[in-house]
């Protein structure tokens, strides 16, 4: 897997699974611009990591929820390195509560990052990538968007939308060059994940068949799969990475 000489844009890329991704794409030979919502401290970490590994990146605050953010984003990377070959859709949020008792705040700050920020960054992509007749397009949905989960009605529902988004753009791109896929991770450790309750760590263990948490590098190692040219001929599919969570 090469992806010396191209550029990828990453949403979310100071932490989690969004730095894994980054790492590994600079790691393979990419150019990458990244965003992230106000953590400067943890995306300059990732600058230097990635810096380290002889990559050029660019980190650009930028909230996808805002489309003058995501045309900075998008124009930063044309400015520097001229086109874009990879969007990963990866920025994400959660507000949860129970349905009956969650304020509608809660809900529409769910829907407008996770749903309509990846939107926002799959039209600005898309329009160069039609241009470039070559791109690739992986967002980030969760195991949670196909099954559901008690106490995430506003999550569920953006994640969802993402895999709807999915097999949408991935029908009007198909013949253009561009490939539309998503990876729904299961249980992954990550700061989102870490402020969940001991008990409800433990319960949620005890439905994930590989009876283990991913790492951050199991979602970028499948996420590197579907941006490389080894996935040319998928388009349109919802990758699970989850020890069997979703079976
Ligand atoms: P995380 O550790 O909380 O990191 C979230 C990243 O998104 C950070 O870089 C954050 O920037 C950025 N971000 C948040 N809101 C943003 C906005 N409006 N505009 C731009 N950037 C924004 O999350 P994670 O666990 O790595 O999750 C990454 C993605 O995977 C999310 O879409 C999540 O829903 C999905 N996912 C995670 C799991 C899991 O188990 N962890 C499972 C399934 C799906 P700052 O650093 O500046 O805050």
């Amino acid at each position: 897997m090469s992806f010396a000489g191209k550029t990828a844009v990453v949403t979310g890329g100071s932490r989690g699974l969004g730095r894994a991704v980054c790492r590994l794409l600079a790691a393979e030979g990419a150019n990458v611009v990244f965003c992230y919502a106000g953590n400067a401290a943890a995306a300059q970490e990732t600058v230097r990591e990635l810096e380290a590994l002889g990559a050029q990146v660019r980190a650009v605050q930028a909230d996808i929820s805002d489309p003058s953010a995501v045309k900075l984003l998008m124009d930063t990377a044309i400015r520097d390195f001229g086109r874009i070959d990879i969007l990963v859709n990866n920025a994400g949020i959660t507000r949860d509560g129970l349905a009956m008792t969650m304020k509608e705040t809660d809900f529409d700050a769910v829907i407008a990052t996770n749903l309509k920020g990846v939107f926002l960054c799959m039209k600005a992509a898309a329009r160069i990538m039609l241009r470039q007749k070559y791109g690739r397009i992986v967002s980030i949905s969760s195991v949670v968007g196909v099954h559901g989960n008690a106490g995430q009605i506003n999550y569920a529902a953006s994640k969802a939308g993402v895999i709807g988004m999915t097999k949408s753009l991935a029908k009007e791109l198909a013949a253009k060059g561009v490939t539309v896929n998503a990876v729904a991770p299961g249980f992954i450790e990550t700061d989102m994940t870490a402020a969940l309750p001991e008990t409800a760590r433990t319960a949620l263990l005890a439905t994930i068949p590989q009876a283990r948490l991913g790492a951050p590098e199991d979602v970028a190692q499948a996420v590197a799969f579907l941006a490389g040219d080894g996935a040319s001929y998928i388009t349109g599919q919802v990758l699970g990475v989850d020890g069997g969570m979703g079976m």
